[in-house]
């Protein structure tokens, strides 16, 4: 059972007349349930990969197969209402909105998604036992340590129930002992069953993972695990 599924990818770019094969034909199953590093030197094509697995961009040709779904063919209205329906995105920098509290980050694709008043607050409340900041729900993200603000922005992601969670160097921002404890909740939540597949250049971060894939020149040189 595959929470992704890709096929004979491409993204090329052209530049007048050069092109460049960011994604050079990679295909990959991504099992569900599963704890992905994708990794590679810088130019590898793990910013292109990562674009199109969070459907904030299209192949050249190829298709994605989210849950069983073509999404490579989408519009750009159809992507955006696939990433808030069905994606749970966690950053390097957490980008949660600093007018808001802990409460209403959380729970801000909720609003979006439509679901009530009494809705958002207790699956906040509930995701925010989850990342152990039950007692933060009425702090600001400037109130927080960025260990914590972290936090935040795993609850956030995790708010829809999304088929998985896409982490961009989640702890390239954070000391090593900090990077531990984010690394752990990942884990925890992947033990609970959550899909997750991570982006990082770090292989101290990336030993952490279940599966290794790692990109070279905009192909699959190989996986580990
Ligand atoms: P990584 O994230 O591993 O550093 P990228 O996916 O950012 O790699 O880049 C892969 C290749 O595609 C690189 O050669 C990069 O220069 C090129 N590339 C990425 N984005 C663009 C773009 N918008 N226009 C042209 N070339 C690009
Ligand atoms: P009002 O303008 O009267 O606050 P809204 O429908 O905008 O009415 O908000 C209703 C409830 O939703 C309020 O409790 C508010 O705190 C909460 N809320 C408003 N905006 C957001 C948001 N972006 N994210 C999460 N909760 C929100």
């Amino acid at each position: 059972d595959y929470a992704v599924q890709l096929v004979d990818l491409y993204k090329i770019y052209k530049m007048g007349t050069q092109e460049v094969r960011a994604l050079d034909g990679v295909s990959a199953d991504f099992d569900k349930g599963s704890f992905w590093a994708i990794m590679g030197p810088s130019g590898s094509g793990k910013s292109t990969m990562l674009n199109l697995l969070g459907c904030l961009d299209r192949p050249t040709s190829g298709s994605y197969y989210l849950s069983g779904r073509d999404v490579s063919i989408l519009d750009d209205n159809e992507l955006s209402d696939i990433r808030l329906k069905y994606l749970g995105f966690i950053f390097q920098s957490f980008n949660l909105i600093p007018q808001l509290t802990v409460e209403e980050n959380i729970a801000l694709p909720l609003y979006y998604l439509g679901w009530s008043a009494k809705e958002r607050t207790d699956r906040a409340h509930s995701l925010a036992k989850l990342v152990g900041l039950e007692d933060r729900l009425r702090h600001r993200p400037t109130e927080l340590s960025g260990g914590q603000q972290q936090r935040v922005a795993i609850a956030r992601a995790l708010s829809n129930d999304p088929v998985f969670l896409l982490a961009d160097e989640p702890t390239g921002n954070l000391d090593s002992a900090t990077s531990m404890e984010i690394i752990e909740l990942l884990q925890k939540l992947n033990q609970e069953g959550k899909t997750i597949i991570m982006v990082t250049h770090e292989p101290d971060i990336a030993k952490f993972a279940r599966k290794r894939l790692y990109m070279r020149d905009g192909k699959i040189q190989k996986v580990e695990g």
